[in-house]
């Protein structure tokens, strides 16, 4: 397939916002593809080479686009920076200068989607001495092929900021309608990809044949998307939305893990879906011993003393590793995983299974040596629901997750099968996760950190964009602050993410990637018309947190785990229907 009518195509999707008409654009795309090559075709739309659970990453830095550009058109670098510092946007300086290109490819070739991709592919694996000129040629060999919107998205490709605003769903939509002209197999086909995290591989089979889809089992290696908590305020909510009986574990704020085993292999996943196998050795030695040719599990993995039966929390672990050394924590401390889930056991998909089934499937395995089976008892009263909050609170743990008996393992998604019950922050009665878009600068005191706060912003699913919701200034240390700073600076932009949607652009000094996720308390939800959430153009309003402060950072969320904007809003009549 030629790159152009890819990069035709891109150029259209970004002109559009529905996700409806964006599908459709994207199904025309697909339908012109070969099967053998759509995998390529879907990764470099998510703007990715592989799945993340392969960790090949590309993401060149700014300086190394900057001297493609020049050195592939054949201008000095100062003219190219000087039009960066004016556009903000690399794609669009190398679309430019493309366009007025002082020299040409004696020999031009049509860029092919698979030419481009090995390029990808080479730059991304390039590495040790000299790696840096090496990456330069290639990417500027790419772009003396180019037209100037191939050059746009070849180079916004590699420095990680394709922005094209099409999300997982949407290309899950365009599959559908490619093959059957509508949405039938969404369903379906979000199934495949919430249980194997790879769209290139389900599009493949799907386009061989939809009923591979239909057929698609877990696969080892493969992780699927956590399945996510619901919350609700209240044990006797809980309880009733739960028919009156369900488990109830202990919630252990530690790290997510995800752990598969075939044969002699074992990997160990984090909650997205990085292979982060590397950082816990002492775990895959023990897995290796574990008597069980292949197992799927979740467990949450912390800082435990058996005798004192007392958890770290994980900034707790982390904070204590810094300052004591990881050795003498190990020893009073050392890392458990706690098991909560079984998905796979021996060629077995126990997604389907109810959660009780899977409990004993899995409790028939654990304990195995540092591998415990989560707290669990089974309830039926909010009382005792309460208590059992209570004692988990005291033993230093961060709250409760009931579980609903009967319900599958809802792969991706946040269902009522889990409902999580924390304690509070303060007087805050909840928390959201939202991604930092920009920063403002300091006043008083901060004006020595050079920076006051950040504006946050969360994710709207149904417009597949994000929209604002606070500025939050408060919760910070001063280290923190620092630290931001210097981080937020790498990442700024000169004009807000096109995904994002502003009212004001001047409300920051300082616009960033969307990159850093931060679980934000506040104390309640407010109607405002300073920001976008939910923004309603019939009174010109959207939704705002009143006293945000911000809680943590959450490094381990990426921009696809960040709170909806449908999530605020059912919070605020939440909070509403309780005034
Ligand atoms: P939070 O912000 O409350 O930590 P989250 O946004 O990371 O939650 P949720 O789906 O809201 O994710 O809550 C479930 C999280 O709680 C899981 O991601 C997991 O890391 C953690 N957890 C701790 N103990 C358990 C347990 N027993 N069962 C399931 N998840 C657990």
């Amino acid at each position: 397939m030629k790159f152009s009518l890819i990069a035709d195509t891109f150029d259209i999707l970004e002109s559009k916002s529905g996700r409806i008409e964006m599908a459709k654009y994207f199904a025309e795309l697909l339908k012109k593809i070969d099967t053998k090559f759509i995998k390529r075709l879907i990764y470099i739309s998510e703007g990715i080479l592989s799945p993340p659970f392969e960790g090949i990453e590309l993401g060149l830095g700014e300086q190394l686009g900057l001297r493609a550009i020049a050195d592939a058109y054949g201008y000095s670098e100062s003219k190219v920076h000087h039009m960066f510092d004016n556009k903000g946007d690399l794609g669009l300086v190398a679309e430019a200068f493309c366009k007025i290109k002082k020299q040409s490819n004696l020999f031009p070739r049509d860029l092919t989607l698979n030419y481009v991709y090995d390029v990808f592919l080479k730059i991304a694996q390039t590495r040790g001495h000299g790696s840096q000129d090496s990456k330069i040629k290639m990417l500027m060999d790419l772009l003396s092929n180019a037209k100037p919107n191939e050059a746009k998205f070849i180079v916004r490709f590699v420095m990680g900021e394709l922005r094209l605003g099409i999300r997982e769903a949407t290309i899950i939509d365009a599959l559908s309608m490619a093959k059957f002209g509508g949405k039938s197999y969404h369903d379906k086909l979000d199934r495949a990809f919430n249980i194997t995290s790879d769209l290139g591989y389900v599009a493949e089979l799907f386009m061989k044949n939809p009923e591979l889809i239909d057929s698609l089992k877990v696969i080892p290696f493969k992780p699927l998307m956590p399945a996510l908590a619901e919350r609700l305020p209240t044990s006797e909510e809980i309880l009733k939305k739960m028919s009156g009986k369900c488990a109830v574990e202990a919630k252990y704020d530690g790290m997510r893990m995800q752990i598969h085993k075939k044969g002699g292999r074992v990997e160990i996943y984090s909650r997205r879906l990085e292979r982060l196998t590397h950082m816990f050795p002492d775990i895959v030695r023990e897995m290796k011993k574990l008597n069980t040719p292949e197992i799927i599990f979740e467990g949450e993995s912390l800082a435990y003393n058996e005798k004192q039966n007392k958890f770290l929390s994980f900034q707790e672990t982390m904070h204590r590793r810094r300052k004591h050394g990881v050795d003498e924590i190990s020893k009073e401390f050392p890392m458990y995983v706690f098991v909560f889930d079984v998905m796979y056991l021996n060629g077995e998909d126990l997604t389907n299974k109810p959660y009780y089934e899977r409990r004993k499937l899995m409790e028939s395995i654990f304990p195995f040596s540092v591998l415990k089976p989560s707290e669990k008892h089974i309830i039926e009263s909010p009382d005792k629901l309460d208590e059992i909050f209570e004692d988990a609170i005291s033993r230093g743990l961060e709250g409760v997750i009931a579980k609903d008996l009967n319900a599958p393992y809802t792969a991706g998604k946040r269902k009522f099968a889990w409902i999580k019950l924390k304690k509070s922050y303060g007087s805050s009665m909840d928390t959201i996760d939202a991604v930092i878009v920009g920063y403002y600068l300091g006043k008083g005191h901060r004006t020595e950190f050079g920076i006051g706060g950040v504006l946050v912003a969360v994710y709207n699913e149904g417009k597949g964009h994000m929209e604002t919701i606070a500025k939050v200034g408060g919760g910070f240390t001063e280290d923190e602050m620092s630290k931001l700073k210097r981080n937020l600076d790498v990442i700024k932009v000169k004009t807000p993410d096109n995904r994002l949607v502003v009212l004001d652009k001047s409300m920051v000094d300082v616009w960033v990637k969307p990159k850093y996720v931060i679980e934000v308390a506040f104390d309640n939800i407010t109607v405002s018309s300073m920001h976008t959430c939910c923004f309603n153009k019939m009174n010109d309003k959207g939704y705002a947190l009143r006293f945000p402060r911000i809680v943590r950072f959450r490094e381990d969320k990426s921009l696809g785990d960040i709170t909806t904007s449908k999530e605020v809003e059912d919070m605020y009549k939440e909070q509403e229907s309780h005034t």
